[in-house]
Order: structure tokens, then sequence, then C-alpha cells
């Protein structure tokens, strides 16, 4: 998607994450994005900056419980909940993450406390949770990220029922204001039956994130381990400084990652960034990555996946 002609138009994009999204959540998830961006738009054509804009809408995902963050996350192999969440703005290049935070609900508000408030870009497990209450900041207990359907995959995937790779909704977005400042925040549990203390690419800076005054801000998502091996967020943004159309700057990676065997698995994944003009990428090698688009005060536009032009697409 091209920049608007004519400054800065304020513009968030969020996405609701890479994988297969099941038939009877389809229509949920479309509508959990279009409300996040349209959460997010509210702050920016409020005069609030483009950090709001993406806590405001991380946090609506957050709190929908089809989402794979927050209420709602996958389960660890022994049935618990650790997650994973970052932030990053352009115009100070701060960035803060939380990773394997056990029983938090909104770990992308810890993540903005650690960016705001520490010395620090990166807080995990105990130490994160102890710097949480310090600060008087983020909502503890299983009982706030728990629902039925995490617990129905927990049980299949035990089971050898469903796969465990390939499941989507991690949460992200990228958001950039009047003043051309941009920040990203991501927030996800992870991967199911990932082992105690497993990290993925969500609290990783240029891998899972990345904000930068000279390039924008892209955020990723998909199979971390592959994600962290192609710095897939960071790669994007470069691509697309470079010259390329921003979708196909997403998508070029999305499919390198795509063709990254981890595991035996075929790794999945979705990037959506919006580059230092205003420019929009979105692309995704997975079956589903919902995704909506709010650019200054136009209807938002939201689906369950996006179908790139075939002159756009790179074929690797
Ligand atoms: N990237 C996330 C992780 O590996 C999962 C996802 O995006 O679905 O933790």
């Amino acid at each position: 998607m091209s920049a608007p002609l004519g400054g800065i138009v304020p513009t968030i994009v969020v996405h609701g994450g890479a994988g297969r999204v099941a038939p009877e959540h389809h229509a949920e998830v479309v509508t959990g994005v279009r409300a996040a961006a349209e959460r997010g738009r509210a702050v920016l054509v409020d005069g609030g900056d483009c950090e709001a804009a993406v806590i405001a809408a991380v946090r609506e995902l957050e709190d929908r419980e089809v989402f794979n963050a927050g209420r709602g996350a996958c389960m660890t192999a022994d049935g618990r909940f650790e997650v994973d969440a970052g932030i990053m703005r352009s115009h100070d290049r701060r960035s803060g993450a939380v990773a394997a935070v056990a029983d938090l609900a909104d770990p992308i508000l810890v993540a903005r406390a650690v960016m705001n408030g520490s010395r620090h870009c990166l807080l995990a497990g105990e130490g994160a949770a102890a710097f949480a209450r310090r600060q008087g900041v983020g909502t503890f207990g299983r009982e706030h990220l728990w629902t039925p359907k995490a617990q129905a995959r927990y049980d299949e995937a035990i089971a050898g029922h469903a796969p465990i790779v390939g499941q989507a909704d991690t949460v992200g977005a990228v958001a950039i204001d009047a003043r051309g400042h941009l920040c990203v925040g991501c927030s996800t549990g992870g991967v199911l039956l990932k082992s105690a203390g497993r990290v993925g690419d969500s609290p990783l800076v240029g891998s899972g994130f990345h904000a930068a005054a000279e390039l924008g801000a892209a955020c990723a998502t998909g199979l971390g381990e592959a994600i962290m091996a192609h710095v897939a967020s960071y790669t994007a943004l470069l691509r697309a400084a470079e010259g390329i159309d921003p979708d196909e700057a997403a998508d070029e990676v999305c499919a390198r990652v795509a063709s990254t065997s981890v595991a035996g698995a075929t790794a999945t994944c979705g990037i959506i960034l919006i580059t230092s003009t205003g420019a929009v990428g979105v692309a995704h090698r997975s079956p589903h990555m919902s995704w909506a688009v709010a650019q200054g005060t136009e209807t938002v536009v939201a689906d369950l996946q996006r179908t790139l032009a075939p002159s756009t697409a790179r074929r690797l």
C-alpha cells in the first residue's frame, strides 16, 4: 500500500496472528482487529501519540479471548501461562519488553513500564513480575488468562489430536502519528505446548518488533524460532527502506521465514509495517492472518487474509 500524498496521515495497522484460524472464529478475529484499529485510530485523531494508539489497540486485543494474548493465551506443556510482549518507539529508539512472565493478563502495559520506567529493555520471568508489582502495573492471576478455548486446544494437543504449530492469534500493532513518530507493540502467549521458559520473537527487538525514525516500524508473527533466524521485523524495514514496495518487503521476508524448517515443522510468518513516510505493508505466509488498517478518518479496512497482486508477491 503506498504512502498517502501530502503529509503524514495518522495511521494504525494491527494483526491478529499468522496461522490457521478455525472457521468458527473467522468472523470474531476480523471483528477484533477492526475494533483494535478503531481504538488506536480514536487516539490518533484525538491528537494522541503513536505510543498511546499502539497501547490502546494491543490492550483491546489482549482482552479479547479469541486471541492468543492476555486473556485467551495458549498454554505451556505443563498447562501454565507464560507471556511475552514488547514495545518500541522511533523517536528515541527506546524499547521495553517482558518475557516468560507467568499469569500476566496485560503484558504490553508492563513492557511499556520497562521502556518508560527502567534503565533496561527486557525483563524476564520472576524479575519482570517483581518489577511490575513495584511499578503497580499489570494484572496477575491465572483466572484472568484462562479460557475454555485455550483449555480445549491444550487438551486436544496433549492428546495428539491437534497440530501444535501453526495456530494463529498472537497480536500486534504499528502506528504513525501526525508528527511522523512511529511505535510498535506486540503481545503473545507464545506457541502451544512450549517448554517452560521458552521465549519467542515477540519480546525481541529486531525479530518480533522494530521501530526507527529512518526506517519505520514493523511487527512479526508466526513461528518465533524461524522469525528470530531472519531478524524479520528489522529486515522487512530495511528492504522497504531500499525502495521496494512495503507489501513486497513484508512478503519477501515472510517467504524467507516460511522456507525455514524448525525441528521438522514448516514455519509460518506474517508482517505488518509502516515506513517512515507512512506507507503500509501487510503480508503473510500462512493460511490466515487477521489484519486491519485505519488511515486518518477513512473507513477501516480489515480481513482474514491478505492476497497480494502477483506482481507484488515475491517468489523465492
Ligand atoms: N511469534 C510468536 C511466538 O513464537 C507466536 C505467534 O506469532 O503466533 O512466540
